[in-house]
């Protein structure tokens, strides 16, 4: 049966995800588009955005996981929320459709769209990785790893199983981006005060491993400051292996690769671990393939300066519109991609997103003009664990501890709405008092265990058996 939820008559402006992008530009327009008599209708499985550099905090228990989501309904008061996913798009005809949460598919018509449906975890086909490893890019994950990392450290103090204890006490994370580092960092930081509250382990028995394939870790600074944290990250006992790749992962075997010299393609090491990481970079929805619209070979959907889905010829598509992780938007500072197109990260969506709506508003209801996008990079801040961090601000790197105060304060006041900033100061806060607060929740995934079994009669039971 058709379960299409009740649908505003009025004409719609569509934006397909609520993450930075779609948050904010629903922020942006909600009002001044009823007030012409439109609405603004945002579209995301989640009924929340989600504040993603604050991901691997989460992971080291040093945010509370709810406090880095900013919840749709109590910010955007003004906006149509469907929840749901958009599985396709039919410009020509300017209609979406949605599969709600029921998994029931519904049709929703409008007269501008926003693609803003950001990225997912870029993977290769590796033989055993998905079914043993995990990514970094949603709330979800990072309370998994949170516990996780608690939960094998406990019971690694507990097992007489020496080999057991081993593959517990293994945390591999491939990839060395900004993400993979301060993944790796965070959690370690938090795994070391665990190991030192346990009876039977220490901290030298924690075994993490960062695996890159490139011969160098964070890009995004300078190659001096990179090789500062590699010494940083191996003074800490992480394993830091550049030049090396994961090339199977089957029943949490796994088997590390070459990726220069001699011994290029050859294993050269194999072990068993509970923990593999996976962050290796993101790509572009793939849900704008399913469109009509023009995508480029790296499979973001193709826009201009002014935010504007343009076709293949360069020509403006009326009331098509995108930005963020999703969309090649072109860098006019010079500084982006090799290819000229913006970086994709929070920092260029929230600027994406006011112009974005800005110039949505200016095309649509003649007031103002539409602008280009341009934005010189103010630089990266990335936490390495509690009091650590570096940072390239502007062109000038930072690090250590002043690097760890600019990434809390910056990521801080970035925090959408001043409710989220509280609670995130708030807990920083408390953890200054109280002390830091690492430990796991478990039984998530089956909580109602312990009831089914109290409450299940003797007789079913026996039956059962
Ligand atoms: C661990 C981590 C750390 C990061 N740290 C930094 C940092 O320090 N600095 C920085 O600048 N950037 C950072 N980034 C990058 C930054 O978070 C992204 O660039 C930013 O979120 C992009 O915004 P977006 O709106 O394009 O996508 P997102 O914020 O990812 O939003 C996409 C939204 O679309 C929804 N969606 C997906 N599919 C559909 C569909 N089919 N239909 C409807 N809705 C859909 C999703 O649920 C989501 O809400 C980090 C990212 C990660 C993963």
């Amino acid at each position: 049966m058709a379960t299409t939820p009740k649908l505003s008559q009025r004409p719609r402006i569509l934006i397909v995800g609520g993450g930075y992008l779609g948050f904010y530009v629903a922020k942006a327009l909600q009002k001044k588009v009823k007030v012409h008599g439109g609405i603004v209708t945002l579209v995301d499985p989640l009924p929340y955005m989600t504040y993603q550099p604050f991901l691997p905090e989460v992971m080291a228990g040093s945010i509370e996981p709810r406090h880095i989501t900013v919840p749709h309904a109590r910010n955007l008061r003004q906006t149509e929320l469907l929840r749901g996913k958009v599985t396709k798009i039919d410009h020509a005809t300017k209609v979406a459709t949605v599969q709600g949460s029921d998994g029931e598919s519904f049709e929703v018509p409008y007269q501008d769209v926003i693609m803003a449906a950001g990225a997912i975890t870029k993977t290769f086909p590796i033989p055993g990785l998905a079914e043993v490893g995990i990514g970094v890019k949603r709330v979800e994950e990072a309370v998994y790893l949170r516990d996780q990392v608690q939960e094998r450290i406990q019971f690694a103090d507990n097992t007489p199983d020496l080999e057991a204890r081993k593959r517990a006490l293994r945390f591999i994370v491939v990839g060395g981006g900004f993400n993979g580092v301060e993944t790796i960092s965070e959690l370690q930081s938090a795994a070391r005060l665990a190991a030192e509250r346990s009876q039977n382990i220490t901290p030298a028995d924690l075994d993490f491993q960062l695996i890159e394939a490139m011969p160098k870790i964070m890009p995004e600074i300078k190659a001096d400051t990179a090789v500062w944290v590699v010494e940083h990250l191996r003074s800490r006992g992480i394993q830091v292996r550049l030049n090396t790749s994961l090339g199977d992962a089957t029943n949490h075997h796994l088997k590390l690769t070459s990726m220069a010299g001699d011994n290029k393609g050859e294993v050269i090491d194999e072990f068993d671990a509970d923990t593999l990481i996976w962050s290796a970079g993101v790509m572009a929805n793939p849900v704008v393939r399913n469109t009509d619209f023009n995508i480029e070979p790296r499979g973001r959907l193709v826009v201009d300066a002014k935010l504007r889905a343009v076709d293949a010829d360069g020509k403006v598509i009326e009331g098509a519109w995108s930005a963020g992780d999703v969309a090649a938007v072109p860098d006019l500072t010079g500084h982006g991609l090799p290819d000229n197109t913006c970086v994709p990260n929070a920092q260029h969506a929230v600027r994406q997103s006011k112009v974005l709506a800005a110039n949505l508003y200016a095309t649509r209801y003649g007031v103002g003009q539409a602008k280009d996008y341009k934005h010189e990079s103010l630089g990266a801040v990335a936490g390495l664990g509690y009091g650590m961090g570096v940072a390239k601000i502007i062109k000038f790197p930072v690090k250590g501890f002043p690097a760890w105060v600019a990434h809390r304060g910056y990521h801080g006041l970035a925090m959408p709405t001043w409710e989220r900033k509280i609670r995130v100061f708030g807990g920083w806060f408390n953890q200054i008092v109280a002390g830091r607060d690492v430990w796991d929740i478990r039984n998530l995934e089956d909580p109602r265990a312990d009831f089914v079994e109290a409450a299940t009669p003797p007789a079913k039971k026996a039956e059962a058996k």
